[in-house]
C-alpha cells in the first residue's frame, strides 16, 4: 500500500500517511532510537533510490481512502526518509490536486538542499534535528559517512518553507544526548525561528535497547526552556493519542505494522475493554504475524 492510516498523530490528529519510500527500510541515517528498526539499506543520495511508486495506483488509493474516512492532514513519510524519492515533486502535485487537506512532510533533514523548492509547495516542513555537533549526530543519527551536521544546519536555515523542528530527547549511555550540546542547541533555535519545536521521547520500543526515554517532568522543563527563549514547543506523553472513529481491524493492522502499540492505546483505538483486547489479538495472531516486545515494563505489540 502507498497510502496507508490513518494514524493518529499527536501532532496533527488523524494522519492518512503517504509511503514514498516502501519496505524494506531505506533511510540516509541509522538512528539509534529508530521505532522502524535497524535500516536495510542506508544510502546517501537520491540517485540511489531506485524503487518507484505507481503514481496512477497512489491517485486511486488516496481517492479510496479519502471518500471513506475523516482525516486531519496527508503525511510524506513511510518506511524510511520519503525526501529519497525523486518522485516526491510529482506526488506533492498530484496530492494537492487530490485532496484539500494540510499537507506535510516528516524529513531527517538530510536532503534538504535537493528537495528544497519541492518542499516550498508544502504546508508544512517538520525537519529533524537531534544533534548539534558532528560527534552527537553521528553516535545518535549514525548518518552516511560524507554527512555533515554543520551543513544539514545551514540547509535547514535555507529552506524558507513553513518549518517545525522535532528533536529527539533520550538517555543512553548515562546521559542525554542532545541536553550536552543544549546551549548550542537553542542558539541555533533562535537564529532559526521555527514555527515550534516538537520534543520527541523514544515512548516506542527503538532498536537499540539500551536508549531510555526521558520522564515526563524533563520533558516538560526541556520545553520551558525552548519557550524562555521566544520559541513554541511542546511534548506529548503516549497517553495524549486522541481520536474519534474507532478503527477497523484493517486499520489496525496498517498501523501495528508501522509502529508498536500498548494493549491501552489498542483498547483505545478500538473500542474494545482491556481484557477483549488480549483475547483479540490471540485470533488476530492466526492471521498476522503480531509480536510483542517488552519495554521499559510495558507490553507492545507489533505486526
Ligand atoms: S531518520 Fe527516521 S526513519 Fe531514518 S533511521 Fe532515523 S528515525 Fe528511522
Amino acid at each position: 500500500m502507498i497510502v496507508y492510516g490513518p494514524v493518529l498523530s499527536w501532532r496533527f490528529g488523524r494522519s492518512l500517511g503517504i509511503d514514498l519510500i516502501q519496505p524494506p527500510k531505506t533511510c540516509t541515517l541509522d538512528c539509534i532510537y529508530c521505532q522502524l528498526g535497524q535500516t536495510q539499506h542506508k544510502i546517501c543520495s537520491r540517485n540511489e533510490f531506485s524503487r518507484r511508486i505507481d503514481i496512477r495506483v497512489l491517485e486511486d488509493e488516496l481517492n479510496e481512502k479519502i471518500e471513506c474516512v475523516d482525516v486531519d492532514v496527508i503525511t510524506l513519510s513511510g518506511s524510511g526518509e520519503p525526501t529519497l524519492n525523486p518522485q516526491l515533486g510529482e506526488v506533492i502535485d498530484v496530492v494537492r490536486g487530490s485532496v484539500k487537506k494540510p499537507l506535510i512532510i516528516l524529513t531527517n533533514s538530510s536532503l534538504l538542499i535537493d528537495v528544497a523548492e519541492d518542499l516550498r509547495k508544502l504546508d508544512l516542513v517538520e525537519a529533524k534535528l537531534d544533534a548539534v555537533t558532528q560527534d552527537t549526530f553521528v553516535s545518535v543519527n549514525r548518518p552516511c559517512e560524507y554527512m555533515r551536521i554543520h551543513e544539514i544546519k545551514e540547509s535547514i536555515k535555507n529552506i524558507r518553507a513553513h518549518l517545525s523542528i522535532q528533536s529527539m530527547f533520550f538517555r543512553h549511555e548515562g546521559g542525554v544526548p542532545l541536553m550536552r550540546e543544549f546551549s548550542e542547541y537553542i542558539c541555533y533555535l533562535k537564529e532559526l525561528k521555527p514555527l515550534r519545536v516538537d520534543v520527541n521521547t523514544p515512548w516506542r520500543p527503538p532498536q537499540n535497547s539500551e536508549v531510555e526515554p526521558l520522564r515526563e517532568q524533563e520533558l516538560s522543563e526541556i520545553c520551558e526552556k525552548i519557550r524562555n527563549e521566544g520559541i513554541d514547543a511542546r511534548y506529548y506523553k503516549e497517553s495524549d493519542i486522541s481520536h474519534s472513529k474507532k478503527l477497523n481491524i484493517d486499520e489496525l493492522i496498517e498501523i501495528l505494522s508501522r509502529r508498536p502499540l500498548r494493549m491501552p492505546d489498542i483498547a483505545k483505538l478500538t473500542g474494545l475493554s482491556g481484557d477483549d483486547v488480549l483475547e483479540f489479538l490471540n485470533k488476530l495472531s492466526k492471521e498476522y504475524n503480531i509480536k510483542s516486545i517488552f519495554y521499559q515494563g510495558e507490553m507492545f505489540y507489533r505486526v
